[in-house]
């Protein structure tokens, strides 16, 4: 199963900014001693920043997002979140497009996601981006993981949703899907689409982008 759309892959300069350090005050203070000095002091000719200060400084960005909770060692995400609004993942903007936090946590510190691979979290927080509290696993691995963790709630749900109509808990059946994504096609509102088949348009969305029914890429090109 491939998937296709979010390969993360960060320029190396990014990981060599992060040691294997997992204390975050002292991670923030090695990335702050890249980070251009002329901010913080006035009077200071302008200059353009090199590319290890510019990098610093969305690391930095990424690790004061990020608050470590005492009892779990978890580092949970405190920025946006809700990308896809019904999932609690953190979301980061990174070269100008939104990826989810813990996904860009990986790369940082443990290199390029490989296609077809999703990052899983061990600990069963989905604020969280602590990288040894994540995985690799298939997008099944994923699933399976949820059920085995014994995830109940809505949110999940929505995972389960992506591996289609064999699940009891899709709105849609193939047929249906298969039908709205030739109706995108042909230029059809999702918001009208979405009313004409009884779901979200969050739901529309996620079978256009191929987070949901990733078994129907053919349908989509
Ligand atoms: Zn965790």
């Amino acid at each position: 199963m491939s998937v296709t759309s979010h390969r993360l892959i960060l320029p190396p300069v990014y990981r060599q900014l992060v040691s294997d350090s997992r204390d975050l005050q002292q991670l923030l203070k090695q990335v702050e001693s890249k980070l251009c000095k002329a901010r913080t002091k006035s009077g200071q000719p302008w200059r353009k920043l090199t590319e290890v200060e510019l990098i610093a400084g969305k690391v930095h960005v990424f690790l004061s997002s990020i608050r470590e909770d005492g009892s779990s060692g978890c580092w949970e995400w405190t920025a946006g979140r809700n990308l896809p609004p019904s999932l609690p993942y953190g979301r980061f903007k990174f070269h100008w497009r939104e990826c989810k936090a813990h996904n860009f946590s990986y790369a940082l510190f443990e290199g390029p996601i490989p296609d077809g691979l999703l990052v899983c979290h061990k600990c069963d927080n989905p604020k969280c981006v602590r990288p040894d509290h994540l995985f690799l696993g298939t997008p099944l691995d994923n699933v399976r993981d949820c059920h085995s963790k014994g995830r109940q709630s809505k949110e999940y749900s929505q995972l389960l949703n992506r591996f289609g109509d064999k699940n009891g808990n899709a709105k849609l059946s193939e047929l249906d899907a298969i039908s709205i994504l030739s109706k995108l096609k042909s230029g059809i509102k999702p918001m009208k689409l979405a009313a004409t088949y009884g779901v979200t348009v969050g739901s529309i969305y996620h079978l256009r982008s191929g987070f949901t029914w990733q078994n129907l890429a053919s349908h989509r090109v």
